[in-house]
């Protein structure tokens, strides 16, 4: 679904990314896990281009990423992203936050629109708040619209960056449920997140970064057992 070969990105002088290489096959769920300041949302920002890379090669479904605009639009297309604060439209009900991409850039009809939202608005409970305003709802209700919303688009790949870390604690469940029924859909997703169980539960591989490097890659059963990285040992040993 997505592949970085040797990418490196710097911010003026600072070198935020350095040699990444990562593989992200189709239907497989990452989880991506390191200090502040890594380089994880820029990676994943990297993914769908709201970063540019400076050298190295990024595909995206087999495409290789040239900066073209006409491409660029193509790939926002297909990778939903996620952020940690939830991007809705405020002046926009919850249904036409989930139509208006759909409707303006796919040109699929209203009423078909409307049936895609409703569908992906039932499935997160939320189908009896469709006309109601974002700032009318909780803070994990709109980072599930936001998913929904994302959903409305069929993206083939779901970038996240810690979606949860912004919400009141009783409220982190309902996303991390949604975000799990997702994957069980088999939706490819890349998810920046320091909620190591929901990674335990559905990550086929955790990765943790340190100064803009891949230092691990590992199944999260070796990840959280014996990380082979003396780094990532003293991260997990803080988290816990
Ligand atoms: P956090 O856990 O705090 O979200 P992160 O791992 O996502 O951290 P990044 O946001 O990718 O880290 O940032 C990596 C490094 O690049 C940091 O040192 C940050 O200060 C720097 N950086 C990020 N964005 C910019 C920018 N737009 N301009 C300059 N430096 C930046
Ligand atoms: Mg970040």
């Amino acid at each position: 679904a997505a592949q970085m070969i040797d990418v490196n990105k710097w911010y003026n002088e600072y070198h935020a990314l350095r040699s990444i290489n990562l593989e992200v096959t189709r239907g497989e769920r990452i989880v991506v896990c390191g200090p502040s300041g890594s380089g994880k949302s820029t990676m994943i920002r990297c993914i769908n281009q709201l970063e540019q890379h400076n050298s190295g090669t990024i595909a995206v479904n087999g495409v290789t990423l040239t900066g073209d605009i006409k491409q660029l639009n193509a790939i926002r297309q297909d990778v939903g992203m996620v952020f940690q604060h939830f991007n809705l439209f405020p002046h926009l009900t919850v249904l036409e936050n989930c139509v208006i991409a759909p409707m303006t850039v796919r040109k699929t009809p209203r009423k078909e629109a409307e049936e895609m939202a409703m569908s992906y608005l039932s499935r997160i409970h939320i189908a009896e708040q469709a006309r109601k305003f974002p700032s009318q709802l909780s803070g994990g209700q709109q980072q599930r619209v936001a998913i929904a919303r994302s959903l409305c688009m069929q993206p083939t790949l779901m970038l996240f960056d810690e979606p949860t870390s912004a919400l009141d604690p009783e409220m982190v469940h309902e996303v991390l449920e949604t975000m799990v029924s997702l994957a069980r859909d088999g939706m490819t997703m890349v998810v920046v997140t320091h909620e190591m169980g929901f990674a335990r539960k559905v990550a086929d591989r955790v990765i943790f970064m340190d100064r803009g490097e891949i230092c691990e890659s590992a199944p999260p059963e070796e990840f959280f057992k014996a990380p082979k990285n003396e780094r990532a040992r003293v991260f997990l040993s803080q988290l816990i």
